[in-house]
């Protein structure tokens, strides 16, 4: 059975990494996505253990401690992680998965798994980044004004990628996040398993 695939997904706050992720799998309904632990407050309307894990920090260290997370990372005051455990089980089933989270997050999961697939999401302009944070109407000034200022460390993590997209227009960047996918899972290196039974081992095709 092939592996499945293990999609990152980062991008500057408000640039719209969970309406993409969410419109993303109404098209691949097989595609998980990965409910990451955090000490940030709940937003009206989340719900513990479907957008996040609602932890104290307490909690949050406790499972640093128990190796809990495939990654974890201190983002605008908050802490956020991945839990291992549901992305280890769920790549084992040949399912593939998607992991919305910071940069920092990223180099590490990049270390841990490097057959990971590393997606950069951009804003269309700082402007129309700001309008998106204060439609969405979560952020208090404080935490709008670090959301924008950290615009500049994040780009900085750019090239590490393996993809960019430029988010002016939702359908078309679900085009894009969906052709990526399936490109990927065409990769020769990715499909080595069922290929073993056409190819010899030098490579050669077999009579
Ligand atoms: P928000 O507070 O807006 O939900 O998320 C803030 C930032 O934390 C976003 O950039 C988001 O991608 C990132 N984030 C969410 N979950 C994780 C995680 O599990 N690990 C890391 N490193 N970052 C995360």
């Amino acid at each position: 059975m092939t592996r499945g695939l293990l999609l990152v997904v980062s991008g500057p706050s408000g640039v719209g990494k969970g309406t993409l992720c969410r419109a993303l799998r109404k098209r691949f309904p097989n595609l998980h996505l990965s409910v990451s632990a955090t000490t940030r407050p709940p937003r009206p309307g989340e719900k513990h253990g479907v957008d996040y894990y609602f932890l104290s920090e307490e909690e949050f260290k406790a499972r640093v401690e128990n190796n809990g997370f495939l990654e974890w990372a201190r983002v605008y005051n908050n802490y956020y992680g991945t839990p291992w455990g549901p992305v280890r089980e769920t790549l084992q089933r040949g399912e593939d998965i998607i992991l919305e989270i910071d940069m920092q997050g990223a180099e590490q999961v990049k270390r841990r798994y490097p057959e990971g697939v590393f997606i950069f999401l951009l804003p269309p302009s700082i402007e129309e980044q700001k309008r998106r944070i204060l439609k969405r109407g979560t952020e208090d000034a404080e935490s709008l004004a670090k959301r924008l200022g950290a615009v500049g460390e994040e780009l900085k993590y750019l090239p590490r990628y393996d993809y960019v997209i430029v988010n002016d227009s939702i359908a078309a960047s679900v085009d894009k996040l969906a052709a990526i996918i399936i490109a990927e899972k065409c990769r020769v290196k990715r499909n080595q398993e069922w290929l073993a039974k056409f190819i010899g081992k030098d490579g050669e095709g077999q009579e």
